[in-house]
């Protein structure tokens, strides 16, 4: 029998005629086949003159995914193939996302779509949960890890929660004035974490934009600092994006560019943006910080924080920490606790607020204070003390979701280390088994992405994981694991956040790393991944990256002198080769 490499190099060197090629082809076994294809379409795809060169180097290489526009006929057979199996298995679900979207109006709807899948991307109609479990209106069972955005660290309504809310719906749940569970609540959510005072808020949005207006009225500063990468909800108060200068940028429409301004965004573990703090502390009235950031788990900079947490102490700048994912997952006193970095101000939300829509401030009472006038006594002169920044809201104090709140804590509580110190990040924290579960579902299939050589690993941090598609991020291939794994039986996130629970068990775990394996085999055998000659591209890339970086911001100072001529040819190499990668690849044999 003729080797695989032989073929090919008479393929490429036009050495045989089409129609015997594909004689040759016929007769190889199914899994050469799809080995040859990927080679001809590196040839194909790179312009290669000639193929004989570094065959078992490339074998070594990791794969590329397939990008849309480089989708053949071959892949979009089998991308009508899996429209055509949803369809068959969600046909109800399908037909209520048809008919939802002409009155609601969903963002998600529409991220993430593909023209080439978008057969594929409409969303499910849940009709239960359960633990750690999805049921669609069709009759399918999913094990989901999407977990409701991080919010279920005991799965779908644990019975706990759902007696604490039955009960408080048949007393009622009076909006104005207060309840036994609010007093309950907020005693406990200072025991667990540590923090003197807090408050309740009616998501973690506002959560985060309060926590900003509170320190720009202690320290009566304006600018905020904020990190690449981290997310804090989506109020104008903290997003911005940094461009190629540094300059913080409104990131889109009906941002203004003003509410961008009072932001300085900076590299989150880079020492040397530190500097920037220490020029501008005059004017920063605080940093926020997602300690660590659910869309970068494996950042996870320590020293950087600590530095932060001296220099903002020094400066007179509060140090707020977002801990709106990590808190109550990693241990009760969250990321704080576990690096000893404590903040002034914290926010929270999704775990505490055991499913219902709520929020949480925490912190330091001189800081706390500017939002109620600090205590008094009703019986003597005392009167509130501090000036009030203004906040408010109906559904603050819904007593629904505190009943919600103080039944998840005290579960927690209970199931915290019998030790001394339930604020404590022990090893005895019943958080530790679940975050080693975690640990050691994505360590398998890190090592399992690493032997297909395939351009994908997941970050994970405690409970939370998230699937990071290395060469074409949003990609095709991306939507399209996502969806083999719904086919398979389970359910991701559209916002790319996944979590275990304490409701998974082991089987669904094993499921979930079987399911996983079997998504990328399948996309392997499409060929939805190839071998890519790109390490020279890359390297072009990379040089052409630092000499932008080099370009004068000309729209700070226009005297500067123009582009240079080695500079412009560079660019132009830049977008050659990202042209290259654009063009449509067909592989014809
Ligand atoms: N901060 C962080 C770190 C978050 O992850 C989120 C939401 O995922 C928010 C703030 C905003 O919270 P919410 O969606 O409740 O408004």
């Amino acid at each position: 029998m003729i080797a695989i490499d032989d073929i090919l190099e008479k393929i490429v060197s036009k050495e045989i005629e089409k129609k015997e090629a594909l004689r040759f082809f016929e007769e190889l076994p199914e899994k050469e086949k799809s080995y040859l294809v990927s080679k001809l379409k590196t040839h194909l795809s790179n312009n290669a003159n000639s193929v004989e060169n570094n065959f078992s180097e490339k074998k070594e290489r990791t794969l590329k995914a397939v990008t849309e526009l480089q989708l053949n006929e071959e892949h979009k057979g089998f991308i009508d193939q899996m429209a055509q199996k949803l369809e068959k298995n969600a046909p109800k679900s399908k037909e209520n996302a048809s008919e939802c979207q002409t009155y609601f109006v969903d963002q998600r709807r529409t991220g993430g779509l593909k023209k080439a899948l978008k057969r594929l991307q409409f969303h499910l109609t849940y009709s239960e949960c359960d633990g750690a479990y999805l049921y669609d209106i069709d009759g399918n069972k999913y094990i989901d890890i999407a977990s409701d955005n991080g919010v279920n660290l005991f799965g779908h309504q644990p019975d706990f929660i759902k007696e604490a809310i039955s009960k408080r719906l048949d007393k009622g749940y009076p909006l104005v004035g207060y309840t036994e569970e609010l007093s309950q609540a907020t005693k406990l959510f200072s025991e667990l974490t540590g923090h003197e005072r807090v408050l309740f808020t009616q998501s973690g949005t506002e959560a985060v934009m309060w926590a900003v207006r509170i320190a720009r009225a202690a320290t009566q500063k304006k600018k905020i600092v904020i990190f690449e990468g981290a997310y804090h909800g989506l109020s104008d108060t903290v997003l911005a994006a940094k461009d190629q200068f540094g300059n913080s940028i409104a990131m889109g429409l009906g941002m203004i560019q003003e509410f961008a301004d009072e932001l300085i965004v900076l590299d989150y573990g880079n020492m040397e943006d530190l500097s920037i703090i220490e020029d501008r502390a005059d004017e920063i009235a605080g940093v926020l910080v997602e300690p660590v950031q659910s869309r970068n788990p494996n950042n996870q900079p320590v020293e950087f924080l600590k530095e932060v947490r001296k220099l903002t102490l020094e400066k007179n700048i509060l140090l707020i920490m977002d801990e709106m994912i990590t808190g109550f997952r990693v241990s009760c006193s969250g990321v704080q606790g576990l690096w000893k970095i404590k903040g002034d101000l914290a926010t929270y939300g999704k775990i505490p607020a055991g499913g219902m829509p709520s929020g949480m401030i925490a912190g330091l009472t001189k800081y706390m204070n500017y939002v109620d006038g600090g205590t008094f006594d009703y019986d003597d002169e005392s009167m509130p003390s501090v000036k009030k920044a203004l906040m408010a809201g109906t559904h603050t104090r819904n007593p629904i979701k505190l009943a919600a709140t103080l039944a998840i804590l005290t579960e927690i509580k209970k199931r915290s280390s019998t030790s001394e110190n339930k604020t404590d990040e022990s090893n005895s924290c019943f958080l530790q088994e679940l975050n080693e579960k975690t640990r050691l579902m994505c360590e398998e299939l890190n090592s399992f992405f690493k032997t297909k050589n395939v351009p994908l690993i997941i970050e994970y941090f405690s409970s939370l994981f998230r699937f990071k598609f290395l060469d074409d991020p949003n990609g095709v291939v991306k939507e399209l694991v996502f969806v083999l794994m719904r086919i398979n039986g389970v359910e991701t996130s559209p916002s790319g956040n996944c979590f275990l629970t304490l409701a998974h068990s082991d089987k669904d775990i094993k499921s979930i790393i079987r399911v996983v394996k079997k998504s990328i085999d399948t996309l392997m055998k499409q060929n939805f991944f190839y071998i890519s000659d790109s390490i020279e591209e890359d390297e072009i890339k990379e040089d052409i990256r630092s000499t932008i970086s080099t370009i004068p911001d000309m729209r700070n100072d226009p005297e500067q002198e123009s582009i240079k001529n080695d500079q412009m040819e560079k660019l132009r190499k830049l977008i050659i080769s990202d042209l290259n990668n654009f063009q449509e690849k067909e592989v014809t044999i």
